[in-house]
C-alpha cells in the first residue's frame, strides 16, 4: 500500500474520537479523587473464583444469551419492521439453532428471558426446558433500560412483573402465542 493511499485512514482514526469527545460533557475533570471515588457505587466485588475447580478442571465456562427478541426495541417504542423482524428472527430461527448446537454437545446454559419475549413466543420457554438441562433467568419485563427508568419502585415493579410472568405455572399452550 502507497503513502498516498494510508493518509485517508490516519485521518479518520484521529478524526472520529475527537469529534465524539467534543460532543460529550466532561464533568469528572472537575472533580478532586475523592469525589471521583464517591462517584463509583457499582464494583466486581470480592473474587468468587474458588481455588480450584471440580474434577481438576482447568477452566469452567458458563453460556449464557439473552432472549431479547424484540423486547428491547418495543421498550422504547421502535416499532419499525426491521428491528421487529430481527427480533422475530432470533425467536423463529435463531434460538432453535442454538438450542440444536447446545443439545448436539448436551452442554447446560442460561437463557435470559423477558417477559414480554415470552409473552410473544411462549413456545421458546417450553423448547429450552425440553432438553432438562437448561435453567431460565429473568431479564426484565419487557428489557427496560435501567439507567433510563431511574426510579427504584418502577424498577421493582417491572421485576416483580416479570418475575410473575415467568414463574406462573401450567405454561401457556401454544394457541396462546401471539405472534
Ligand atoms: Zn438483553
Amino acid at each position: 500500500m502507497s503513502a498516498m493511499q494510508k493518509t485517508p485512514l490516519r485521518f479518520l482514526a484521529g478524526f472520529v474520537p475527537t469529534c465524539l469527545a467534543l460532543a460529550q460533557p466532561q464533568p469528572g475533570t472537575k472533580l478532586s479523587v475523592d469525589q471521583i471515588k464517591a462517584q463509583i457505587h457499582v464494583t466486581a466485588g470480592r473474587r468468587l473464583r474458588p481455588q480450584s475447580w471440580p474434577n481438576g478442571a482447568r477452566v469452567a465456562v458458563a453460556l449464557s444469551f439473552d432472549v431479547d427478541n424484540m423486547s428491547a426495541s418495543l421498550a422504547r417504542g421502535e416499532l419499525a419492521p426491521v428491528g421487529l423482524s430481527r427480533g422475530e428472527y432470533g425467536a423463529v430461527d435463531g434460538l432453535p439453532r442454538v438450542l440444536r448446537l447446545l443439545n448436539k454437545y448436551q452442554i447446560p446454559a442460561s437463557f435470559f428471558i423477558p417477559a414480554m419475549s415470552d409473552v410473544l413466543h411462549p413456545q421458546m420457554i417450553r423448547d429450552i426446558q425440553a432438553a432438562g438441562r437448561h435453567e431460565i433467568a429473568v431479564h426484565g419485563w419487557i428489557h427496560e433500560a435501567l439507567p433510563a427508568l431511574n426510579d427504584a419502585a418502577e424498577e421493582q415493579r417491572l421485576l416483580d412483573q416479570a418475575i410473575a410472568h415467568l414463574t406462573r405455572w401450567p405454561r401457556p399452550d401454544s394457541s396462546t402465542t401471539a405472534a
